[in-house]
């Protein structure tokens, strides 16, 4: 098979027909075998039956349905366990990448020989509300990937060689630096193409601020780790334990201190004079503290491929 089409969705019923309606006919006109693979992740509109019908009228129409919403990067996680095209395209269901960009995709993977080409929304058709911090996003995202040729990291529309999705992990909200993924894994010919962006031509974004933030802490940790490892771990811990030494001989002194010179000047110039450093140094240490085990916990949780314990309701 030639190609699979990796459709991500949730509450898209308007879009639909027309999607696989224009994907169809790109394939035909190219003589592609292909399979379209629709991921529904949890929708609650009618997309699921208007999927139904769709595949009634055409055999290389595939879906898996998901019980509830559980996020883009598992809903293409799923699509990429399950494609079997040489070449795995993915693309939003929103009508907002087009199915036109196809063929060229398709020749770069094996021609150019690409493990991934990358859309780029050059002219983009979104809110400023949108555009700005994908800008900062994808600035940061050149920088702590190393892959410095890449405009648009989160473009819906990207093509794989097929063993490139096979050997990747999509969890979280990884879906926004798949390439990075890919580079880790090994396959560095990364590529991008210019392709033609729409505005949403039914419902609305399912992408709101709070994800970009997620998204940041995903690429932290996940740079975090590909870089050092679960090293910080045992650094921290040792740190720990360095501190808790230091922290009791300090309060032996200061009990000693008691002991031997009770009333004498001593004692106490470190029960009143100091006592103000050491309670601001203790709560230094102790925020630091917090803010390492909270950070321990982000990059177990993240970076664990147990998140994607997804059920699915339906697949056929
Ligand atoms: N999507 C999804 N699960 C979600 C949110 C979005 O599968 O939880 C799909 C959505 O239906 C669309 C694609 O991911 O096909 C991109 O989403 P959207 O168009 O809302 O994002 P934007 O284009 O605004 O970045
Ligand atoms: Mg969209």
């Amino acid at each position: 098979m030639d190609i699979s089409v990796v459709i991500p969705l949730y509450n898209e019923e308007e879009s639909l027909p027309e999607l696989s309606a224009w994907i169809e006919r790109v394939m035909n006109a190219n003589g592609f075998t292909y399979e379209i693979l629709f991921i529904d992740d949890g929708s609650t509109d009618r997309s699921l039956s208007v999927i139904h019908e769709l595949a009634k009228g055409n055999p290389a129409i595939h879906a898996v349905s998901f019980s509830r919403n559980y996020g883009k990067s598992p809903a293409l996680n799923t699509g990429f366990r399950r494609a079997k095209g040489d070449v795995v395209i993915t693309m939003d269901a929103d009508l907002q990448d087009s199915p036109d960009e196809i063929p060229e995709l398709y020749r770069m993977i094996k021609e150019d020989g690409y493990d991934l080409v990358s859309g780029w929304k050059k002219k983009r058709y979104d809110p400023l509300s949108k555009t700005i911090p994908t800008k900062l996003f994808n600035a940061t995202a050149r920088k702590v990937s190393g892959i410095k040729n890449l405009h648009d990291f989160n473009c819906g529309l990207k093509a794989y060689r097929n063993v490139v999705v096979k050997h990747i992990e999509v969890y979280g909200d990884m879906h926004r630096y798949i390439p990075y993924l890919a580079k880790n894994a090994g396959y560095r010919n990364i590529g991008e193409k210019v392709v033609h962006h729409q505005a949403r031509k039914y419902g609305h974004t399912k992408f709101g601020l709070d994800r970009f933030i997620n998204g940041y802490l995903d690429l932290g940790t996940l740079w975090f780790q590909s870089k050092f490892g679960v090293k910080p771990m045992h650094i921290f811990g040792l740190l720990g334990s360095l501190m808790f030494l230091i922290g009791l001989l300090a309060v032996l002194v200061v009990l000693i201190l008691k002991i031997v010179s009770m009333n004498s000047d001593t004692y106490h110039f470190y029960v009143t004079k100091s006592v103000y450093f050491y309670l601001s140094l203790a709560s230094m240490i102790m925020g630091l503290q917090f803010f390492l085990s909270g950070f321990i916990g982000e990059l177990i949780t993240r970076n664990s491929p147990e998140r994607n314990n997804y059920l699915i309701a339906e697949e056929f």
